[in-house]
């Protein structure tokens, strides 16, 4: 039988009322005649309360035990999941991370799954069940619960898709798929029928929360066919495909907002390594890094780095840290090859009297780093300029 694996994000399960209508939908699939496997995030906002339950008690949580708590959050929705489709007369288990084989290494708050070794899932799909797993987390070799990052249910959906070969992988939301932009932030933002792997991972690599971008870079590897849909409702969703699969009506595909970065500044060469061994000790996500002989830039993002204020003093007095930046991304068919629409990107920025504190391309991505407080009117700009 075809394998399906669907994802359901918190705000899809936030209550008792919308995890029986995810039950429903399930329950729908397999009456198709699917095998389906089912991965969820934590109900709701659980996992920014339990984050904020432990910065009550300490401002630089530890992450090991970070992971330990925040992998509660999945669990109770895959087992409240998995009581609902039992009480629609079907056959359902949930599975932990671990007990699903979902390998990782052992940087906790945002570890990177290295293998899936999916036979406990395929035997419960071999005895007739639904297979719900929690999203997010995973065991590294050395037996320890880890997570994924924030957002990182999305990457073991995809992982597990590739994994058991599965026909499809659906990661369902409050949104019915990748718009041109956050359409919370942008009304015009346009739902986007099919986009490229490679568009897909520079927006989610930037902030477009919509897809987490390691799960994006598994469906590439290994070939999942990948949809961004809505829970509920009958449309199409967001195809994510092969840039030969795809007819763009667009030059820009999209812009996006990354928020809560943080640049440190090293002066000199002393400067630059200490930043360097400090950033590789904490496992920083960097994001970029720009050199010179005399000053170096590392950029990252907080996300996931739960344990930053007592980094931070550490850091302070031997680089300079300026915090509460974003950066800005407009990503469309080799833009970022094209000088012409470098020097437009500039002189929207200027024109509205954005400071820029950096400004970067790859071929298919244009970005500016500026204060927060200025990001998403520059996002609206650029939108307005380059994609409506
Ligand atoms: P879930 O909890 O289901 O994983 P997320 O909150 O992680 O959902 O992602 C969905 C949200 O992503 C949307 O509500 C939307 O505000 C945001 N988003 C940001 N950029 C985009 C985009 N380009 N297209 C669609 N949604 C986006
Ligand atoms: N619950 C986790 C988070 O809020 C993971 C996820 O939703 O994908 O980040
Ligand atoms: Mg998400």
């Amino acid at each position: 039988m075809s394998i399906v694996v669907q994802k359901y994000g918190g705000s899809s399960v936030a209550d008792v009322e919308r995890i029986r209508t995810v039950a429903r939908r399930v329950v729908a699939t397999k009456e198709k005649g699917y095998d389906v496997v089912v991965v969820v995030s934590a109900m709701g906002k659980t996992t920014d309360q339990l984050l904020a339950r432990a910065k009550e008690i300490t401002a630089s949580p530890s992450r090991r035990e970070l992971d330990m708590l925040l992998s509660c959050g999945e669990r109770a929705s895959m087992a409240l999941l998995s009581m609902a489709i039992h009480d629609l007369g079907h056959k359902a288990i949930s599975l932990t991370g671990s007990q699903s084989g979902i390998l990782t290494n052992d940087r906790h708050s945002g570890a990177r799954i290295i293998e899936v070794r999916p036979f406990r899932v395929q035997d419960e799909l071999e005895a007739g069940n639904i297979v719900i797993v929690a999203g997010f987390q995973g065991v590294s070799y050395k037996r320890e619960v880890t997570t994924l990052g924030r957002g990182g249910s999305d990457t073991t959906a995809v992982a597990l898709a590739g994994a058991l070969g599965a026909e499809y992988c659906e990661i369902c939301s409050d949104v019915d798929g990748v718009y041109s932009a956050d359409p919370r932030i942008i009304d015009a933002a346009a739902l986007i029928k099919a986009i490229s792997h490679e568009e897909m991972l520079e927006l989610a690599s930037h902030g477009a929360k919509v897809l987490h971008a390691e799960s994006v870079e598994f469906a590439r590897r290994q070939g999942v066919a990948l949809w961004a849909r809505a829970t509920q409702g009958e449309g199409e969703g967001t195809r994510i495909d092969r840039p030969d699969q795809i007819t763009r009506d667009h030059a820009v595909t999209g812009v996006s907002v990354q928020r809560n970065l943080v640049r440190l500044r090293a002066n000199g060469p002393d400067s630059m390594d200490r930043m360097l061994a400090a950033a590789a000790e904490a496992s920083l996500p960097v994001l970029r890094l720009d050199a010179d002989h005399e000053i170096a830039d590392l950029w990252f993002g907080l996300d996931d780095v739960p344990d930053w204020p007592v980094l931070r003093s550490k850091l302070i007095g031997q680089v300079e840290v300026d915090e509460q930046c974003a950066g800005v991304s407009i990503v469309g068919d080799f833009i970022g090859r094209n000088a012409t629409k470098l020097a437009r990107v500039r002189s929207v920025a200027a024109g509205m009297g954005v400071p820029i504190k950096a400004m970067s391309s790859s071929p298919l991505r244009i970005t500016l780093f500026c204060d927060e407080s200025h990001a998403e009117d520059l996002a609206r700009a650029f939108h307005r300029a380059f994609r409506e």
